[in-house]
């Protein structure tokens, strides 16, 4: 491993301008499950790194007035996993928390670094997305609002200005009658990287058997974490049955825009994506009639 300069400020700002002054030379380190590994195993060269562990403001997760959920981008996945708001606000972000590596990674790793890393089979960015979860951006500018669908551009590259950092995910608060579902395809059980991943997010009218709103967001699919419009659009206003289920596992099969590499072909994970789709979404109804 390259020797490396380290910074740990107490104050964002001081955070900021180093990263901004030093740009591509400087990277942000939250749990440095992705960052350290990359440094040491695959030669990235990163000759200043700034933590962000003694800055206020990153930790935490809260509720706030209006219902929302506030997490701080230095949760660590075990605590993002195991919060009882998360728990009952939207499962399947502590559903897709539990899923970074081990408990030892979890305790390390933060929803943050989840999203910062931009990789496109990350497994607690896509319920972020499908909730509607928006990130606070902080820079030398000031602080800025921005969904988290819009950050990630492309594998390891997030739509934010040099010095930019992410402080927290605001999770708005759903509708009554709202249920949701992440599962990933992984060939073993334990400690791999998703084949294919879907995060489900579905409302229900009062019925209990029309859908009102639904949430189809895609990991390992595609070059980000993008929504299945079509499925989404084929179950808006629709009455729950196994044809509906079947014709959205098709449409976001149809929607996804997988790669071949060595972990599956892109024929296999177009199949997944609609199988997983399918089971992601039955789930997620099924929380959906128990939800208040
Ligand atoms: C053995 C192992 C198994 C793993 N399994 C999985 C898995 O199953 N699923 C999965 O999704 N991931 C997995 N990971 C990857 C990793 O653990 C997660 O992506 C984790 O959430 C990264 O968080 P971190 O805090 O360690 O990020 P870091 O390594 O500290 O940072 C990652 C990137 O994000 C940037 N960054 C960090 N925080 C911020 C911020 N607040 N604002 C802006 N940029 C920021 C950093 O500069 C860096 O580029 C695994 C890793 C290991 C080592």
């Amino acid at each position: 491993m390259r020797r490396f300069d380290y910074a740990a400020p107490t104050q964002i700002f001081e955070a900021c301008a180093l990263l901004a002054d030093r740009g591509d030379d400087a990277r942000a380190l939250a749990g440095g499950t992705d960052l350290i590994v990359q440094m040491r195993e695959r030669g990235r060269k990163v000759p200043l790194i700034v933590s962000l562990r003694n800055l206020e403001g990153f930790k935490g997760i809260s509720q706030n007035a209006d219902g929302a959920l506030t997490i701080g981008a230095m949760a660590s996945g075990n605590e993002v996993h195991h919060s009882p708001l998360v728990q009952k606000h939207a499962y399947f972000i502590s559903e897709g928390a539990e899923l970074l590596g081990s408990i030892q990674i979890r305790n390390r790793g933060t929803l943050g670094g989840n999203v910062g890393n931009a990789a496109p089979s990350a497994d607690a960015a896509p319920p972020l997305v499908a909730a509607h979860a928006t990130a606070s951006i902080v820079g030398k500018q000031g602080t800025r609002e921005v969904p988290v669908g819009d950050l990630m551009v492309g594998p390891g590259q997030l739509a934010l200005e040099p010095g930019e950092l992410i402080q927290s995910f605001t999770v708005p608060a759903q509708p009554a009658h709202t249920g949701t579902r992440y599962v990933r395809h992984v060939p073993r059980r334990e400690m791999d990287i998703a084949v294919v991943g879907i995060a489900a997010l579905v409302s229900l009218e009062d019925d209990l058997a029309t859908i009102k709103e639904a949430s189809v967001v895609l990991s390992a699919v595609a070059p980000t974490w993008p929504h299945a419009t079509t499925a989404e659009q084929t179950l808006r206003g629709q009455q729950i049955s196994e044809k509906l289920l079947a014709d959205a596992g098709e449409a976001a099969a149809a929607d996804s825009r997988p790669i071949s590499d060595v972990r599956a072909s892109a024929e296999y994970r177009r199949m997944m994506v609609d199988v997983y789709t399918r089971r992601a979404l039955a789930t997620a109804i099924e929380r959906a009639k128990t939800a208040v």
